[in-house]
Protein backbone atom coordinates (compact mmCIF):
# COMPACT_ATOMS: atom_id res chain seq x y z
CA UNK A 1 0.00 0.00 0.00
CA UNK A 2 1.45 3.40 -1.02
CA UNK A 3 0.18 6.95 -0.52
CA UNK A 4 1.27 10.18 -1.78
CA UNK A 5 0.38 13.39 0.46
CA UNK A 6 0.82 16.90 -0.66
CA UNK A 7 0.55 19.20 2.08
CA UNK A 8 0.35 23.05 1.90
CA UNK A 9 1.99 23.15 -1.36
CA UNK A 10 2.85 26.41 -2.38
CA UNK A 11 4.93 27.17 -5.62
CA UNK A 12 5.87 29.99 -8.46
CA UNK A 13 6.91 29.64 -11.54
CA UNK A 14 8.09 33.39 -13.45
CA UNK A 15 7.90 35.18 -9.98
CA UNK A 16 4.25 34.28 -9.85
CA UNK A 17 2.61 32.24 -7.51
CA UNK A 18 0.81 29.70 -8.41
CA UNK A 19 0.41 27.13 -6.10
CA UNK A 20 -1.63 28.45 -2.86
CA UNK A 21 -1.49 25.89 -0.28
CA UNK A 22 -2.60 22.73 -1.43
CA UNK A 23 -3.59 19.72 0.29
CA UNK A 24 -4.65 16.40 -1.44
CA UNK A 25 -4.22 12.34 -1.14
CA UNK A 26 -3.93 9.63 -3.36
CA UNK A 27 -3.54 5.62 -2.22
CA UNK A 28 -2.72 2.50 -4.21
CA UNK A 29 -6.05 1.74 -5.86
CA UNK A 30 -7.40 5.01 -5.83
CA UNK A 31 -8.08 7.31 -8.51
CA UNK A 32 -8.31 11.16 -7.45
CA UNK A 33 -9.32 13.56 -10.04
CA UNK A 34 -8.35 17.01 -9.98
CA UNK A 35 -10.65 19.13 -12.53
CA UNK A 36 -10.22 22.95 -13.03
CA UNK A 37 -10.52 25.62 -15.69
CA UNK A 38 -7.82 26.57 -18.20
CA UNK A 39 -4.58 28.13 -16.14
CA UNK A 40 -5.68 27.38 -12.37
CA UNK A 41 -2.48 25.40 -12.10
CA UNK A 42 -3.30 21.60 -13.15
CA UNK A 43 0.08 21.28 -15.25
CA UNK A 44 2.15 23.44 -12.49
CA UNK A 45 1.08 20.81 -9.84
CA UNK A 46 1.91 17.86 -12.01
CA UNK A 47 5.12 19.47 -12.53
CA UNK A 48 6.56 20.57 -9.35
CA UNK A 49 5.30 17.01 -7.31
CA UNK A 50 7.24 15.78 -10.31
CA UNK A 51 10.20 18.15 -9.74
CA UNK A 52 10.10 19.52 -13.47
CA UNK A 53 12.50 22.26 -13.71
CA UNK A 54 11.35 25.87 -13.57
CA UNK A 55 9.71 25.89 -10.66
CA UNK A 56 10.45 27.59 -7.35
CA UNK A 57 8.61 25.42 -4.25
CA UNK A 58 7.54 28.24 -1.82
CA UNK A 59 6.15 26.13 0.95
CA UNK A 60 4.98 22.46 1.92
CA UNK A 61 5.88 18.71 1.67
CA UNK A 62 4.72 15.73 -1.10
CA UNK A 63 5.90 12.86 -0.02
CA UNK A 64 5.25 9.24 -0.97
CA UNK A 65 4.94 6.54 1.54
CA UNK A 66 6.98 9.01 3.86
CA UNK A 67 9.44 9.99 1.88
CA UNK A 68 9.87 13.45 0.95
CA UNK A 69 9.96 13.88 -2.67
CA UNK A 70 10.70 17.17 -2.58
CA UNK A 71 14.09 17.20 -1.67
CA UNK A 72 15.14 14.56 -4.15
CA UNK A 73 15.39 15.06 -8.14
CA UNK A 74 13.20 13.60 -10.53
CA UNK A 75 14.80 10.48 -11.94
CA UNK A 76 14.92 9.82 -8.10
CA UNK A 77 11.02 10.81 -7.64
CA UNK A 78 10.41 8.07 -10.85
CA UNK A 79 12.45 5.87 -8.64
CA UNK A 80 10.77 5.73 -5.62
CA UNK A 81 7.43 5.05 -7.93
CA UNK A 82 5.96 8.08 -8.90
CA UNK A 83 5.28 8.74 -12.79
CA UNK A 84 3.77 11.16 -15.20
CA UNK A 85 2.23 11.71 -18.19
CA UNK A 86 2.84 15.05 -19.68
CA UNK A 87 0.00 17.07 -21.04
CA UNK A 88 2.87 18.07 -24.10
CA UNK A 89 4.78 14.99 -24.37
CA UNK A 90 8.61 15.77 -25.16
CA UNK A 91 9.93 14.89 -28.41
CA UNK A 92 13.33 12.80 -28.21
CA UNK A 93 14.84 12.71 -31.34
CA UNK A 94 17.28 9.65 -31.95
CA UNK A 95 15.74 7.85 -28.73
CA UNK A 96 13.47 4.83 -29.74
CA UNK A 97 10.76 4.11 -26.75
CA UNK A 98 12.02 0.63 -26.33
CA UNK A 99 15.36 2.13 -25.18
CA UNK A 100 14.52 4.61 -22.91
CA UNK A 101 11.67 1.96 -20.99
CA UNK A 102 14.82 -0.31 -20.33
CA UNK A 103 17.18 2.53 -19.18
CA UNK A 104 14.06 3.37 -16.82
CA UNK A 105 13.74 -0.38 -15.96
CA UNK A 106 17.21 -0.70 -15.31
CA UNK A 107 17.53 2.13 -12.98
CA UNK A 108 14.92 0.65 -11.03
CA UNK A 109 15.96 -1.53 -7.54
CA UNK A 110 14.63 -4.60 -9.07
CA UNK A 111 16.59 -3.92 -12.82
CA UNK A 112 15.01 -6.62 -14.76
CA UNK A 113 14.80 -5.76 -18.26
CA UNK A 114 14.30 -9.31 -19.83
CA UNK A 115 10.82 -8.72 -20.51
CA UNK A 116 10.96 -5.38 -21.18
CA UNK A 117 10.50 -6.35 -25.18
CA UNK A 118 7.73 -8.64 -24.56
CA UNK A 119 5.77 -6.22 -22.49
CA UNK A 120 5.94 -2.81 -24.57
CA UNK A 121 4.19 -5.14 -27.59
CA UNK A 122 1.80 -6.53 -25.33
CA UNK A 123 0.99 -2.63 -23.98
CA UNK A 124 0.84 -1.31 -27.53
CA UNK A 125 -1.25 -3.74 -28.32
CA UNK A 126 -3.81 -2.84 -25.24
CA UNK A 127 -4.37 0.81 -26.16
CA UNK A 128 -4.00 0.03 -29.79
CA UNK A 129 -0.85 1.81 -31.02
CA UNK A 130 0.83 0.76 -34.01
CA UNK A 131 3.83 -1.85 -33.55
CA UNK A 132 5.82 0.56 -36.04
CA UNK A 133 5.55 2.93 -33.89
CA UNK A 134 7.99 1.06 -31.08
CA UNK A 135 10.96 1.72 -33.27
CA UNK A 136 10.73 5.32 -34.01
CA UNK A 137 12.36 7.89 -31.93
CA UNK A 138 9.97 9.40 -28.83
CA UNK A 139 7.20 11.19 -29.97
CA UNK A 140 9.27 12.81 -32.66
CA UNK A 141 5.91 13.22 -35.23
CA UNK A 142 3.57 11.42 -33.32
CA UNK A 143 0.21 12.89 -33.65
CA UNK A 144 -1.52 14.00 -29.92
CA UNK A 145 -3.79 11.20 -29.74
CA UNK A 146 -0.18 8.62 -30.45
CA UNK A 147 1.73 10.63 -27.89
CA UNK A 148 -1.06 9.67 -25.31
CA UNK A 149 -0.75 6.08 -25.96
CA UNK A 150 2.61 5.76 -25.76
CA UNK A 151 2.18 7.67 -22.59
CA UNK A 152 -0.31 4.84 -21.55
CA UNK A 153 1.98 2.52 -23.02
CA UNK A 154 4.87 3.36 -20.65
CA UNK A 155 2.89 3.52 -17.33
CA UNK A 156 1.91 -0.22 -18.11
CA UNK A 157 5.36 -1.01 -18.70
CA UNK A 158 6.90 0.87 -15.48
CA UNK A 159 4.28 -0.11 -13.13
CA UNK A 160 4.74 2.75 -10.95
CA UNK A 161 2.82 3.07 -6.98
CA UNK A 162 1.51 6.54 -8.14
CA UNK A 163 0.23 8.63 -11.90
CA UNK A 164 -0.11 11.44 -12.24
CA UNK A 165 -1.96 11.69 -15.45
CA UNK A 166 -2.31 15.41 -17.12
CA UNK A 167 -4.90 15.47 -19.31
CA UNK A 168 -3.89 12.24 -20.67
CA UNK A 169 -7.61 12.42 -22.60
CA UNK A 170 -7.04 15.59 -24.75
CA UNK A 171 -6.27 14.92 -28.49
CA UNK A 172 -7.65 11.20 -28.08
CA UNK A 173 -10.98 10.24 -30.52
CA UNK A 174 -13.37 8.42 -28.73
CA UNK A 175 -12.25 4.38 -29.18
CA UNK A 176 -9.00 5.77 -28.49
CA UNK A 177 -9.88 7.41 -25.02
CA UNK A 178 -11.85 4.19 -23.72
CA UNK A 179 -8.62 2.28 -24.57
CA UNK A 180 -6.25 4.24 -22.52
CA UNK A 181 -8.89 5.01 -19.57
CA UNK A 182 -9.70 1.34 -19.39
CA UNK A 183 -6.04 0.10 -19.58
CA UNK A 184 -5.24 2.54 -16.42
CA UNK A 185 -8.43 1.79 -14.69
CA UNK A 186 -7.43 -2.23 -15.35
CA UNK A 187 -4.16 -0.97 -13.36
CA UNK A 188 -5.65 0.26 -10.75
CA UNK A 189 -7.03 -3.16 -9.93
CA UNK A 190 -4.80 -5.40 -11.08
CA UNK A 191 -1.60 -4.00 -10.01
CA UNK A 192 -3.00 -1.76 -7.56
CA UNK A 193 -1.84 1.41 -8.70
CA UNK A 194 -2.62 5.30 -7.59
CA UNK A 195 -3.85 7.89 -9.88
CA UNK A 196 -4.13 11.44 -10.01
CA UNK A 197 -5.99 12.22 -13.35
CA UNK A 198 -6.25 16.18 -13.80
CA UNK A 199 -8.43 16.82 -16.56
CA UNK A 200 -11.20 19.37 -17.82
CA UNK A 201 -13.86 17.38 -18.56
CA UNK A 202 -15.83 14.37 -17.29
CA UNK A 203 -15.74 11.67 -20.15
CA UNK A 204 -12.00 10.57 -19.06
CA UNK A 205 -14.42 9.47 -15.86
CA UNK A 206 -16.53 7.44 -17.38
CA UNK A 207 -13.86 4.67 -17.48
CA UNK A 208 -11.37 5.89 -15.33
CA UNK A 209 -13.79 5.82 -12.36
CA UNK A 210 -13.00 8.28 -9.74
CA UNK A 211 -13.45 7.85 -6.01
CA UNK A 212 -12.55 11.22 -5.31
CA UNK A 213 -12.97 14.51 -6.87
CA UNK A 214 -11.16 17.95 -6.51
CA UNK A 215 -12.00 21.34 -8.15
CA UNK A 216 -8.53 23.00 -8.62
CA UNK A 217 -9.08 27.09 -8.70
CA UNK A 218 -6.46 29.69 -8.98
CA UNK A 219 -4.09 27.55 -7.00
CA UNK A 220 -6.39 26.26 -4.59
CA UNK A 221 -8.18 23.20 -3.71
CA UNK A 222 -11.86 24.71 -3.80
CA UNK A 223 -14.27 21.82 -3.43
CA UNK A 224 -13.89 18.48 -3.03
CA UNK A 225 -16.34 15.70 -3.05
CA UNK A 226 -17.37 11.98 -5.23
CA UNK A 227 -17.72 10.92 -8.34
CA UNK A 228 -21.16 12.74 -9.12
CA UNK A 229 -19.14 16.13 -8.95
CA UNK A 230 -17.58 15.42 -11.99
CA UNK A 231 -20.62 15.21 -14.05
CA UNK A 232 -22.04 18.25 -12.55
CA UNK A 233 -19.02 20.42 -13.20
CA UNK A 234 -19.39 19.39 -17.05
CA UNK A 235 -23.10 20.82 -16.91
CA UNK A 236 -22.51 24.18 -14.33
CA UNK A 237 -18.98 24.52 -15.19
CA UNK A 238 -16.90 25.66 -12.79
CA UNK A 239 -17.62 29.34 -11.72
CA UNK A 240 -19.72 28.33 -9.01
CA UNK A 241 -16.75 27.13 -6.85
CA UNK A 242 -15.15 30.16 -5.73
CA UNK A 243 -11.95 30.69 -3.88
CA UNK A 244 -13.33 33.79 -2.14
CA UNK A 245 -10.46 33.55 0.48
CA UNK A 246 -8.96 36.96 -1.04
CA UNK A 247 -12.32 38.63 -2.61
CA UNK A 248 -11.34 38.06 -6.11
CA UNK A 249 -13.73 38.16 -8.73
CA UNK A 250 -15.08 34.76 -10.28
CA UNK A 251 -14.51 34.74 -14.15
CA UNK A 252 -17.31 34.22 -16.11
CA UNK A 253 -18.48 30.38 -16.31
CA UNK A 254 -16.78 27.76 -18.11
CA UNK A 255 -17.47 27.65 -21.92
CA UNK A 256 -14.67 24.81 -21.87
CA UNK A 257 -17.74 21.67 -22.12
CA UNK A 258 -19.45 23.59 -25.49
CA UNK A 259 -15.70 24.38 -26.92
CA UNK A 260 -14.35 21.08 -27.16
CA UNK A 261 -13.56 19.65 -30.18
CA UNK A 262 -13.28 15.89 -28.93
CA UNK A 263 -16.55 15.74 -26.85
CA UNK A 264 -18.61 13.08 -27.89
CA UNK A 265 -21.57 14.47 -29.50
CA UNK A 266 -23.44 11.72 -28.38
CA UNK A 267 -23.54 12.95 -24.47
P1 LIG B 1 -3.56 24.56 -16.25
O1 LIG B 1 -2.74 23.33 -16.49
O2 LIG B 1 -4.54 24.42 -15.14
O3 LIG B 1 -4.21 25.07 -17.49
P2 LIG B 1 -0.98 25.79 -15.73
O4 LIG B 1 -0.47 25.11 -14.51
O5 LIG B 1 -0.40 25.38 -17.02
O6 LIG B 1 -2.56 25.72 -15.75
O7 LIG B 1 -0.74 27.36 -15.57
C1 LIG B 1 -1.13 28.07 -14.41
C2 LIG B 1 -0.72 29.51 -14.53
O8 LIG B 1 0.70 29.59 -14.51
C3 LIG B 1 -1.15 30.18 -15.84
O9 LIG B 1 -1.55 31.49 -15.54
C4 LIG B 1 0.11 30.16 -16.67
O10 LIG B 1 0.13 31.23 -17.58
C5 LIG B 1 1.18 30.31 -15.62
N1 LIG B 1 2.44 29.70 -16.05
C6 LIG B 1 2.65 28.40 -16.31
N2 LIG B 1 3.93 28.18 -16.70
C7 LIG B 1 4.52 29.39 -16.70
C8 LIG B 1 5.84 29.84 -17.02
N3 LIG B 1 6.80 28.99 -17.38
N4 LIG B 1 6.10 31.16 -16.87
C9 LIG B 1 5.14 32.02 -16.47
N5 LIG B 1 3.88 31.66 -16.17
C10 LIG B 1 3.57 30.37 -16.28
MG1 LIG C 1 -2.43 22.08 -18.09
Amino acid sequence: MSELVVSGLRAAVGGQEILRGIDLRVESGQVHAVMGPNGSGKSTFAHVIMGKPGYDVLGGSVTLDETELLDLPTWRRAQAGLFLALQYPTEVPGVPLEDALVEAVRARDDGNVDQVHERLANEAARVGLEARFLDRPLNVDFSGGEKKRNETVQLGVLRPKIALLDEIDSGLDIDALRAVSRRIEDETKENNLGVLVITHYSRVLRELEPDVVSVLRMGRIVATGGPEMAEELERTGYAGYDDDDEGEVAPAPSRDAAADPFADPLL
